[in-house]
């Protein structure tokens, strides 16, 4: 290309715009929860909802403990109500989604009782632990997590993900044999492509590589599918493919078991400061369950950066994949340039805005390391 589009095309004052909303709305959202869990615990409002859950719940722990989640998320979701929707409005107004107002009240309602369900099993199960063993407990909730993390990595595209979108598996062709050559580039076989019906709710275009396994697949937006050529499709699909091929979800998998190790070392060292400051009179005392949460979230915060650029390698990788697979890079940069105008997405953040928040490189700079790419090839070509 003898134009460079990429470096002279700023963005558009709407996309600066439309991304500030939704950083601001993640802020807010952050600060009302972690808000919420101090002072649940200053004012000790924590005591008060766990007798009233043993009320509500027969005296028996296993039922009060459930109880007491419910109330927890039901008041957190009432107080983050109005960020919700006021999210759900942004998409409308910046023409994002076309998602009706009874639609997304429905998926609210699924994912909060998903949280539920999910938060259930997983208080339950670590309050047993404490109580069975109360010295080591947190090595095996360590262990009983992670278990439970692998089990929902592999069964999130066929249990989790159908509850919000339609999948189906993909019959084009074309696309299908593309895919068949760049699998047996790479030695590896991917166990199938789906095509996601993501435009009965929203505009924006995306595909990603899920599952582990058996289930392990790659889904593609139909919003992606339905309006880019087959030659971008096919750099999408190498993009993901090279996740798959670099084993990132695996790699995320013992990331994500490091941290979470430290995490539960963490909790149960506040837990017992906080039983020797005799905020809580034992350990099992579930009206510590906001403390344990608040050291997740700063935990979460203070490690985001960190996880966000190990994901960003984990992005370069892929793309780079994607630029040796293919013949050329052209359908990516194409790709990229129509999924940043599709998404809305801001070329190039700030500095800092990417490296606190993106998980991904900024479309200018995988533009940039495409044209890169391209243009070494062209001076050294393939033989
Ligand atoms: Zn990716």
């Amino acid at each position: 290309m003898a134009t460079d589009p990429v470096v002279a095309q700023g963005d558009s004052p709407e996309a600066h715009r439309y991304n500030q909303i939704r950083r601001w709305l993640g802020i807010a959202d952050f600060g009302i929860g972690f808000l919420f869990l101090v002072v649940l615990l200053v004012t000790r409002w924590s005591d008060w909802l766990r007798d009233l859950a043993y009320r509500w719940g027969f005296q028996s722990y296993t039922v009060s403990l459930f109880v007491y989640l419910l109330l927890l998320l039901g008041i957190s979701k009432i107080l983050g109500i109005g960020l919700d929707y006021y999210g759900f409005r942004v998409e409308r107004r910046f023409k994002l989604s076309n998602q009706r107002f009874g639609s997304w009240a429905w998926d609210e309602l699924k994912g909060f009782l998903v949280g539920l369900v999910l938060g259930g099993i997983v208080v339950e199960l670590l309050y047993f632990t404490i109580r069975q063993w109360p010295q080591h407990w947190w090595l095996l909730a360590w262990a009983l997590f992670m278990g439970l993390f692998i089990l929902l990595a592999q069964l999130a595209p066929v249990v989790l993900f159908p509850i919000f979108y339609k999948f189906e598996p993909l019959e084009n062709e074309d696309l299908r044999r593309r895919l068949v050559v760049l699998s047996e580039h790479a030695g590896t076989r991917v166990r199938g492509v789906y095509r996601w019906k993501l435009s009965e709710k929203s505009k924006k275009a995306n595909a990603a590589l899920t599952g582990l396994g058996n289930t392990r697949r790659i889904i593609l937006a139909d919003t992606l599918l339905d309006n880019y050529t087959p030659e971008e499709i096919e750099a999408v699909l190498a993009h993901e493919l090279g996740h798959h091929v670099h084993k990132h979800i695996l790699k995320s998998i013992f990331v994500q078991a490091g941290i979470t190790l430290f995490g539960f070392w963490a909790a149960n060292w506040t837990l017992h400061y906080a039983v020797d400051q005799h905020m809580f009179e034992e350990l099992s005392d579930f009206a510590n369950l906001p403390l344990l949460a608040l050291v997740s979230v700063v935990l979460s915060f203070v490690l985001m950066p960190a996880m966000n650029a190990y994901s960003r390698f984990n992005e370069r990788q892929a793309d780079r994949y994607a630029f040796e697979t293919t013949t050329s890079v052209e359908p990516f940069i194409s790709s990229m340039n129509k999924l940043a105008e599709q998404n809305l997405a801001e070329r190039a953040p700030s500095k800092w805005v990417e490296w606190f928040f993106h998980s991904h490189p900024s479309i200018s700079r995988r533009l940039a390391a495409a044209e890169e790419w391209g243009r070494t090839q062209n001076v050294h070509p393939k033989i």
